[in-house]
């Protein structure tokens, strides 16, 4: 296979986005520099309009969880993937949770999804491993 990025033969690590592991990394790299930017000010937003944990009605403040709605790891849509938005930074699919919402919503998956806290992902294959459990 040959790497979207690097134009080289080597093997695919991220089957969505056709990448090689090096390349792979680097997207990674800048996501995961992106985020915390992101997170604070989709928490700024969600402070301005009052915005309260889904289950426990808790104030939302700098402290609070995000929940990624359709997980960390790879694109939401065919606009996300256009634009290199990655569901890690993608804030259209956060959710502003207090930490023991966001814990609950880790352990009840098939409940979280019926109340729209969690959505499926249809268009997108499993390539990456989700990391489950972890908590921001
Ligand atoms: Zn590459």
């Amino acid at each position: 296979m040959i790497c979207s990025r690097c134009k080289e033969h080597k093997p695919i690590e991220n089957k969505d986005l056709e990448l090689c592991a090096t390349c792979n990394k680097k997207r990674r790299d800048v996501d995961d520099k992106l985020y915390p930017g992101v997170r604070k000010d989709f928490l700024a937003m969600c402070i301005k309009f009052g915005i309260v944990s889904p289950i426990d009605k808790t104030e939302i403040t700098m402290d609070s969880d995000i929940h990624h709605k359709m997980g960390r790891t790879g694109y939401a849509d065919k606009w996300a993937r256009d634009n290199d938005i990655s569901l890690l930074i993608d804030a259209r699919f956060f959710l502003a949770v207090s930490r023991t919402d966001h814990q609950w919503i880790e352990l009840n998956p098939v409940k979280a999804k019926e109340l729209g806290y969690s959505y499926s992902r249809l268009a997108k294959h499993e390539t990456e491993t989700e990391e489950q459990g972890t908590l921001f």
